[in-house]
């Protein structure tokens, strides 16, 4: 019997294979980071190739370390950045131009052209989506108008697009000779183009986009064999059996599978995710509705999400274009060097701001400059930016659900910073939680491929697996909270209309 299931985490800046057994426990990881390819301001891509070589890489790693073989292995699961663009040609596998990436806001004219008619929220109550750049329909449009000869092929059939799930899944199973196109609920959702009732493709939407539906993979649950990995490939007959988007990879790693309960990621962006249950709850403080999880036959899970451009990417950016710390990791030294943020805010609002305020014509800003201020108070700043912004999306979701959150569950990378956590307990005045095992990611998509296998028995078995590892209780008093997030609420309208 296979004890182990692979999870394939194919994410903004690496691609990573995790071994997990059955105590969700991770066995071994092989991980490659792939190029950030910025071709002009705003644009943003990755080389689809690259990312499946590193793939293919990252799954010999994992099994190598482990001394594991493809018969050790009941299920293989894929979880994804979400939203990134691939498309390529099918009869000869090549990409047509590379995956334009979550974070790319070149499409603005095209968002701004879809909503001359309708405005921003025109298909909103559809797919629980505005119109944005964030989202991989205008990126296809895009690709479809910019890159000679692509209309007509998608015409002709021959072209697939698909978010980077679809990509490795067609490539793991087979790629050009006989490779399964499909996606899953939670990542057609981020498209624009599926109906979060019916859960297939919207014809309507589609013809306003000029998408020819023949380009779309198939929709198919989070946890189902969609295929087997291809006979060539160390992973030969291996049944491919869970996808699920990053976020509700987390999510579900969380075992945050019950409506009412929510996680907050901490990567490149945050992206706070909130289950709903069976209901779709239309938000009216700027979140999005999406979909949680779907299992199999099973009814789907809905969530509220609020999603933030720029968090861990803020700390990159101190680190590369401004040169004030050497790793991700030194932030929070320079941080603990003074006490607060010496009356600084820093408004990363780079892309424009994500939820809850939806504005592409925001840029960023850092107010409150003083004399005074320092570069231990910079790096304070942008710490504090990511507990700010979150809890800006706490505040619409508890809006929205009429209920507050009375805790929250964290992961992803910068849930290292202990400095963080502390404050981002403070400025909500709720604890905040981190589970022993923090790549919540991949152990969800493994969690969904083994429960199609039988590898686990059902989601209570999941939830047992579940353990707190470090909790950070708020110790700040309500007069000073008021007064941080009313000097960062101020903050923010400085970077509004920014751009003319
Ligand atoms: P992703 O899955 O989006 O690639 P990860 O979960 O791997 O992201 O997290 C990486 C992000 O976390 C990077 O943007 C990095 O700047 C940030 N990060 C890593 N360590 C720290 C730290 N100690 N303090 C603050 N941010 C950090």
């Amino acid at each position: 019997m296979a004890d182990y299931v692979l999870a394939i985490d194919q994410g903004t800046t690496s691609s990573r294979a995790i071994i997990f057994d059955k105590s969700g426990s991770i066995v071994s990881t092989g991980q490659l980071e792939h190029e950030q390819i910025f071709p002009k301001a705003g644009w943003v891509e990755h080389d689809p190739k690259e990312i499946w070589n590193n793939t293919r890489e990252v799954i010999g790693q994992a099994l190598a370390k482990a001394d594991l073989t493809r018969h050790d292995i009941a299920a293989v699961g894929i979880t994804n950045q979400r939203e990134t663009a691939v498309v390529w040609d099918k009869t000869t596998g090549e990409p047509v131009y590379n995956a334009i990436v979550w974070q790319d806001t070149r499409t603005q004219d095209i968002v701004d052209r879809l909503a001359a008619d309708g405005g921003v929220e025109r298909f909103k109550a559809k797919v629980g989506l505005p119109l944005a750049t964030y989202f991989s329909g205008t990126k296809i449009v895009w690709i479809l108008e910019n890159v000679e000869g692509a209309r007509e092929k998608a015409e002709a059939g021959d072209l697939l697009f698909g978010t980077t799930d679809s990509w490795v899944l067609w490539n793991l199973t087979g790629g050009v000779e006989g490779g399964v196109h499909a996606t899953d609920v939670t990542n057609a959702s981020r498209t624009m183009f599926m109906d979060l009732e019916t859960l297939a493709w919207d014809d309507e939407i589609l013809a306003a986009f000029g998408v020819p539906r023949s380009m779309l993979p198939e929709i198919k649950s989070s946890s189902e064999v969609y295929g087997t990995a291809e006979a060539s490939s160390l992973l030969r007959e291996t049944p491919i059996a869970g996808i699920l988007g990053d976020q509700q990879a987390a999510t579900f790693g969380q075992a945050a599978f019950e409506a009412g309960e929510a996680k907050n990621t901490y990567g490149t962006g945050n992206f706070l995710i909130f289950n709903t249950g069976t209901d779709i709850v239309h938000s009216k403080n700027g979140l999005l509705t999406t979909v949680g999880y779907k299992l199999g036959d099973a009814p789907v899970h809905y969530a509220l999400e609020g999603s933030i451009a720029v968090t861990g990417s803020l700390i990159q950016w101190l680190r590369d274009n401004l040169g004030l710390i050497s790793s991700a990791a030194e932030v929070e030294e320079l941080a603990k060097g003074v006490e607060d943020n010496g009356g600084a805010y820093f408004v990363p609002a780079f892309s424009g701001l994500f939820a809850p305020y939806w504005r592409p014509d925001a840029r960023g800003a850092l107010v409150g400059l003083t004399r005074y201020v320092n570069k231990g108070h910079i790096a304070r700043a942008a710490l504090e930016a990511i507990a700010f912004q979150t809890r800006d999306v706490i505040e619409a979701v508890n809006a929205d659900a009429g209920v507050d959150l009375t805790e929250l569950r964290v992961d992803g990378g910068a849930t290292a910073n202990d400095t963080l956590l502390q404050f981002q307990a403070d400025i909500l005045g709720v604890p905040v939680v981190r589970p022993v095992v923090a790549e919540t990611t991949a152990l969800g998509a493994a969690y969904a491929a083994g429960l199609a296998v039988g590898f686990w028995s059902g989601l209570d078995e999941l939830s047992a697996n579940w353990q707190e590892d470090t909790r950070w209780t708020p110790s700040m008093d309500e007069d000073e909270r008021a007064r941080l997030d009313r000097n960062w609420k101020k903050a923010v309208t400085k970077t509004l209309d920014w751009v003319d």
